[in-house]
């Protein structure tokens, strides 16, 4: 038998909250650490839809990457969005559990999960962090070099589809090789991963700051910010069913949480 403890101090393990940044909110966000933990399910986001979920197949503790509350709160009251979470994952017995900056930083953290769905070798951290294979973003090689064109298909296929789809910025005919990535919002470190790579795929990119970098040799993939961190929903499942298997049952969410639900193009 595993307690929300047990879970948590193994996620810990692999996610140190002390490689949050400062501003973030990492950890147990509701539950008892002694109760419990048969299900767990994995999800990005700590939203109604997916606490409902949790109530549905029985989960015991929820695993997000994003917080849900990122700023301090006065209350939790249920006329309030996350105190209807917390108020119905509370009432059917379901903790929340979430690591999000510090699994950025990890290795293997979101980027790494995010440069391995999209086939990269050797990899490095774009921005070293406090040991040299941590910190922010990922470069790495393609096996094989492909042209822009055919690496944005293959980014198309390889992550979650969903509203929005992939943005390309550059030569359609341009020679990739050299990859950098960064799952969620990337825009910080733009400079520095055109500096080393042919092609840059992360989310969040601003318009300014595209228009501006156009200019440079380095081509750019804009994601959805849930696309790109969605492969590590599905390595942190892997990761606590590698370790927890015989005592914990894992169950990756059904529910899409992009916040975007509609894409549409004038004809021109
Ligand atoms: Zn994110």
């Amino acid at each position: 038998m595993a307690n929300v403890f047990d879970v948590c101090d193994l996620l810990d393990r692999h996610f140190p909250p002390d490689t949050a940044e400062a501003w973030d909110s990492v950890g147990l966000i509701c539950g008892d650490p002694a109760a419990t933990v048969s299900r767990v399910l994995f999800a990005l986001d700590p939203t109604m839809e997916v606490i409902h979920e949790a109530i549905e197949v029985r989960a015991d503790l929820v695993v997000t990457h994003h917080p849900l509350f990122l700023t301090g709160v006065h209350g939790v009251s249920r006329d309030t969005l996350g105190g209807r979470v917390v108020h119905d994952a509370i009432s059917h017995g379901i903790a929340l559990f979430n690591a999000h900056t510090n699994a950025d930083h990890a290795n293997p953290g979101v980027s790494d999960a995010l440069a391995h769905t999209l086939g990269l070798v050797e990899c490095a951290p774009i921005e070293p962090g406090v040991t040299p294979v941590t910190g922010a973003g990922r470069i790495g090689r393609l096996p094989k070099t492909l042209t822009l064109a055919q690496f944005a298909e293959q980014v198309a296929e390889s992550l979650p589809s969903t509203a929005g789809g992939i943005r390309v910025a550059g030569d359609p005919n341009r020679v990739i090789d050299m990859v950098a990535v960064c799952g969620g919002s990337g825009d910080f470190l733009l400079p520095l991963a055109a500096a080393l790579a042919d092609v840059y795929v992360t989310s969040d990119l601003k318009y300014h700051r595209v228009l501006d970098h156009r200019q440079g040799e380095c081509a750019l993939i804009d994601a959805s910010h849930f696309a790109t961190e969605w492969p590590w929903v599905l390595a942190v499942a892997a990761l606590v069913h590698s370790e927890l298997g015989s005592s914990v049952s894992t169950l990756v969410s059904a529910v899409r949480t992009d916040p975007w639900t509609g894409h549409y193009s004038s004809r021109d």
